[in-house]
């Protein structure tokens, strides 16, 4: 008997098991703390001695991404491999694939660490995006300016991330500075979207296909990082919507195993385009883990496990502040102190600017998230900044 497409008998790891995950950092720590939550044990590949995830798991081994002794040791520790970080090479995803299972597949990350792969899919697809074009020489900047107009955004294919790699363009002489100084090559041309807002989807997909997709939430960016999410975001009904058939379409079209977050501008007009895949726990789905009975990272932990994956209901509002560096670090015993507010702490010591130490949800009752102001005063310590 054939089997349809994207529907593999799931394999259920037993408890007791261990879940490889490659890298160090808060998403993987609280993967780690989700998988220990339902029996499993976590072992992290990682550079970081002591470091987010290292700190609450079972193992760790110690090495280069890129080392083939480290990635064969850490497979040699583990029953199933995942990821929670994007700048993996997927040489070395690939190598680990021979040896053990990995989700989602190298060939996803491959797609979402190259924003021109990303691009041609995601079009290819049928999912619209800004318009954009590839540029690798000062003839292809002015073929793609005088094509997609100004102004515009020049980014990196490759290696960005919060903000980093990019410049935003009003002159055809802005454009030549920025393509002399980012690196690395190729460069992608972006039309720049006066977009309301921008909007995420964390969408689950298990080893059978079946998908539990999060409520669509509404993203602020301060310099670049997320410092705020609201679920659910305060768009219509018809937006929301259409975010979700976009995050369902995406991870479909990929044959997902794992966990994707899909970034969004919502039009003027209501109209979506993707901006950015990511194969992994999103920082917009932090809020999941105080205001619905499976976090991310469960969901997480469930689909590359191959166990079941229940309904991604929300059981309130929800809003998330990222803390960033020595600022909002500097609050840390005053959010302690205020009622309301759920902090997560990462476990870094240095608290460098731009850094992402740590979270804070606050719950409202559901259908009552309150405005700007409301928001601003829930947070208390936190709420100059909302
Ligand atoms: P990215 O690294 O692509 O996620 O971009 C970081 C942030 O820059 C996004 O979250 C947006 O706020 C902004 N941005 C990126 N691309 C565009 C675009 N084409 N038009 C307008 N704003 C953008």
């Amino acid at each position: 008997m054939s089997r349809m497409a994207g529907r593999r008998t799931p394999v259920s790891l037993p408890p007791g098991s261990t879940i490889g995950i490659v890298g160090g950092g808060q998403l993987g720590r609280m993967s780690a703390m989700a998988a220990a939550r339902l029996g499993y044990r976590a072992h992290i590949l990682t550079q970081e001695e002591d470091g987010p995830a290292a700190q609450v798991a079972a193992g760790i081994t110690c090495g280069a991404y890129e080392d083939p002794e480290a990635l064969r040791a850490f497979a040699a520790a583990v029953d199933v491999v995942t990821f929670e970080f994007e700048n993996v090479s997927t040489e070395g995803l690939s190598l680990l694939a021979e040896l053990k299972p990995v989700h989602p597949a190298p060939k996803i990350l491959a797609i979402s660490q190259d924003r021109i792969l990303e691009k041609s899919f995601l079009n290819g697809a049928g999912v619209g995006t800004a318009p954009w074009a590839e540029v690798t020489d000062a003839a292809s900047l002015d073929a793609a300016i005088a094509a997609i107009g100004l102004p515009a955004i020049l980014k990196t294919s490759r290696l960005g991330y919060d903000g980093r790699g990019q410049a935003r363009i009003s002159t055809p002489e802005e454009a030549h500075a920025a393509f002399a100084r980012l690196e690395p090559k190729p460069l992608v041309l972006e039309g720049f979207i006066d977009f309301a807002c921008e909007v995420s989807v964390v969408v689950a997909r298990g080893q059978d296909g079946q998908i539990a997709s999060f409520d669509t939430v509404e993203n602020r960016h301060k310099h670049g990082i997320l410092d705020l999410s609201f679920a659910p975001a305060r768009i219509s009904e018809e937006a929301a919507a259409s975010a979700q058939a976009l995050g369902r379409k995406v991870a479909e079209a990929l044959d997902l195993v794992g966990l994707l977050a899909v970034e969004m501008f919502v039009d003027r007009d209501g109209s979506l385009r993707v901006n950015e895949i990511a194969p992994r726990p999103h920082n917009s789905g932090h809020w999941t883990m105080d205001a619905c009975p499976t976090s991310q990272f469960e969901m997480h932990v469930r689909a590359v496990a191959g166990l079941p994956l229940p309904p991604a209901t929300r059981h309130a509002d929800a809003v998330m502040k990222n803390l960033i560096g020595p600022d909002d670090m500097a609050l840390w015993p005053e959010i302690l102190a205020t009622p309301g507010l759920i902090p997560h702490h990462y476990g870094k010591a240095e608290a460098r600017p731009g850094r992402k130490m740590g979270h804070v949800n606050r719950l409202f009752p559901k259908g009552s998230l309150p405005g700007p102001f409301g928001i601003t005063a829930a947070l208390g310590p936190l709420g100059e900044s909302a």
